[in-house]
């Protein structure tokens, strides 16, 4: 399988004015780089203005429309003059590309950023974009002694989410034995146990998806779930992975053996047959929100209608018609709230704290055809949209969430935050009428200091309708046929859905995970205090890798994709330093865990969900931020760029 790293983009065939009419919708700042890439030439560059950051308020404001990179609609006319021009002289030197030399490219760079950047992006664009083709991300061991090393290196990868599957394309690819164990019967690991109402992902699907196979159908800018599942699934089956992976099996325990250095890791399958596998390392892969957390309400086992979990939703239930209770507000609620509100007789909705949410009118909207056929056919484009959409949602906002250790608000920890929390605050006013709904829907925490969730309208119109209502005092109790709340009135319902989130906190949970000398990883991490350095190794546990672990979260935002893709990279590097130097394990030192795991304390206090007056899923029940990473998307990339081997010891 080929990786479609360099911009195959198939020729443009179509007429003029069939090209016209796919543009309005197309994102002007990957545009220009387009007409860069077919024409060689970058002035362009020098008619067009740079492109500017616009936050989510200013975007979706009345007014002037306002495009991506801040462009009004004239000027981005002017730039489909260009490219129409610029798609002419591509096709009549049949659709080939010139040469562009390193100067221009970084002249791109700067150009897209809107200023000066520093090595560090340049190199990160540089991977990213790969003009030259070249994958970096992978592994390609070059000796015949390394491909028989690499060959006699079993790894047990654990999950076939969007890690699993991608650790196992990428050590397939470099010649490493691996087996994928998956709980569940299909691919997917969250996007195939979720699949409420409603569920699609957050971030826009053009960044969710491997960087090495995009994905330039997807039918929404936010997928729905179904959608999701099937990419991975698709991807495990053209990169002929999927005869690696065990289905319906779980991991019971992973013991690491002291006297051969290898891994033993036991498996049930669904019928309950007990297997244990030997291996080399140990990838898990599990997540960190894939074990649901039922709230703990007094009399939860009484209630005689469907109680459930938001992601255990019972297969083909039917609320047509019928009263239900939803627990929660966060982002699982968010999006079944609004499809409930529209076939259930009655909704009671049971708020412990609302949710911030960005103004997001595209959020439900189809994918145009004129974006589908710019993502395939225009040189390049596909590559700078995704880059656009990265560098937009970790640069745009990393200062916003920072906190200013002299702030004395409490709604806000910034002046910047601040200036967020009244642009978000118009945005909910604007859509609720009855102040009594809108001091229980306006948060009072800073923004940041939960997820904040993207909104089109459709979840403040869904707790206005009439069938609709919001409940903000304390559930007392669950009877046999409903749900009691502190003010002693009694909500009888047919069915409780239960969108309380998940045990984020309890890291690899519930596998028995025992290191060197017989340690065990729950005692280790006192059951909810996981760390890991940089997400990804752990003292005491040779050859025990995580993606998505520890501290690795991301808030600042990106795609989940992106960071497991760089803990992919970080793996691969370690086992090939395993292999060069001929050696069985490493370990990462206690002191550089450590120091670390420090500074990452450090850094996450003094966010807005590290800061004392928030309390979110990031943080364990000590009150210590354990899911998020606190440092900058881009510096991650550099720190997991390559495994420093003096932060090891090889045994
Ligand atoms: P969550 O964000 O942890 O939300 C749980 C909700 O349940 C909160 O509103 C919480 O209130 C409430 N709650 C918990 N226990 C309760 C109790 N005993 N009584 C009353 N209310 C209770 O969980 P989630 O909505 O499943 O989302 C978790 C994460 O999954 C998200 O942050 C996101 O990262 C991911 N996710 C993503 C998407 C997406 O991409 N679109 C969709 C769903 C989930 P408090 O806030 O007061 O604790």
């Amino acid at each position: 399988m080929v990786h479609h790293l360099q911009a195959q983009a198939e020729p443009i065939t179509e007429h003029e004015d069939a090209i016209r009419d796919k543009l309005r919708e197309l994102n002007v700042p990957a545009l220009l780089m387009s007409i860069v890439h077919m024409t060689g030439d970058t002035g362009v560059l020098s008619r067009v203005r740079a492109p500017r950051m616009i936050n989510v308020v200013e975007a979706s404001a009345g007014g002037e429309e306002v495009l991506e990179g801040g462009y009004t609609r004239a000027e981005a006319e002017q730039v489909h003059e260009e490219l129409l021009k610029a798609i002419a002289a591509y096709r009549a030197r049949g659709c080939t590309l010139p040469e562009l030399d390193d100067s221009v490219s970084a002249h791109l760079y700067e150009y897209m950023c809107g200023h000066e950047l520093d090595q560090q992006y340049l190199d990160f664009i540089r991977e990213e974009i790969a003009l030259d083709g070249v994958d970096r991300r992978g592994l390609q061991l070059e000796t015949e002694a390394l491909k028989a090393a690499a060959a006699d290196f079993p790894v047990v990868i654990i999950g076939a989410g969007m890690g699993g599957v991608l650790a196992a394309i990428r050590l397939d690819e470099a010649g490493v034995p691996c087996t994928v164990i998956e709980k569940n019967p299909g691919i997917g690991g969250t996007w195939f146990e979720n699949h409420y109402p409603g569920c699609r992902v957050d971030v826009p699907g053009h960044s969710y998806s491997y960087s090495f196979e995009p994905n330039h159908d997807w039918s929404c800018h936010y997928p729905l779930a179904d959608e999701i599942r099937a990419y991975f699934d698709r991807c495990a089956q053209d990169y002929d992975v999927k005869r690696r992976i065990r289905f319906n099996t779980e991991v019971e325990a992973a013991r690491f053996d002291d006297a051969s250095g290898t891994w033993e890791v036991t498996v049930v399958d669904g019928e309950g047959k007990r297997d244990t596998l030997v291996a080399r390392a140990v990838i898990s892969a599990v997540g960190q929100l894939n074990r649901p957390k039922l709230p703990e309400i007094p009399g939860r086992d009484s209630f005689k209608g469907d109680l459930f979990h938001s992601a255990a939703w019972p297969e083909g239930l039917d609320l047509t018609g019928k009263r239900v209770a939803v627990i929660g507000s966060g982002a699982s609620a968010f999006q079944i709230i609004p499809e409930l509100a529209g076939c259930a007789a009655h909704l009671t909705v049971f708020q412990r704290s609302p949710a911030w949410m960005f103004p997001n009118p595209g959020y439900h909207t189809p994918v145009g055809e004129g974006q589908k056929w710019a993502l395939r056919k225009l040189p390049y484009y596909s590559k700078w949209y995704r880059f656009w959409l990265f560098y937009t949602s970790t640069e745009g906002v990393y200062e916003q969430t920072q906190a200013d250790p002299n702030w004395k608000e409490s709604r806000s920890v910034s002046a910047a935050n601040d200036v967020m929390r009244e642009q978000l605050t118009a945005w909910i006013e604007s859509q609720v009428r009855d102040p009594q709904l809108l001091a229980k829907v306006l948060p009072t925490y800073p923004p940041f200091g939960k997820r904040i969730l993207q909104d089109n309208g459709s979840y403040l119109a869904a707790l206005q309708k009439p069938n609709v209502e919001v409940v903000t005092s304390g559930i007392e109790a669950i009877t046999e046929t409903g749900v009691r709340t502190a003010d002693g009135r009694l909500h009888a319902v047919d069915a409780i859905a239960c969108a309380t989130g998940f045990h984020a906190d309890r890291f690899l949970f519930p596998m028995a995970v025992t290191g060197r000398d017989g340690i065990s990883l729950n005692e280790q991490w006192s059951g909810t205090n996981g760390r890991a350095y940089l997400g990804i190794t752990v003292p005491n546990f040779p050859n025990l890798f995580c993606i998505y672990g520890p501290n690795t979260n991301l808030v600042v935002a990106g795609s989940i994709a992106h960071n497991a893709e760089s803990q992919v990279n970080y793996i691969l590097r370690c086992i090939r330093l395993l292999l060069e130097r001929g050696k069985q394990t490493l370990e990462c030192r206690q002191a550089v865990h450590d120091a670390y795991n420090e500074r990452v304390d450090a850094v996450n206090a003094a966010t807005a969900w590290g800061c004392p007056q928030v309390d979110n899923w990031y943080k364990n029940d000590q009150g210590r931020v354990t899911a998020n990473l606190p440092f900058r998307v881009i510096e991650y990339w550099q720190m997991t760029k390559q495994p420093d081997p003096e932060d090891y010891t090889f045994r």
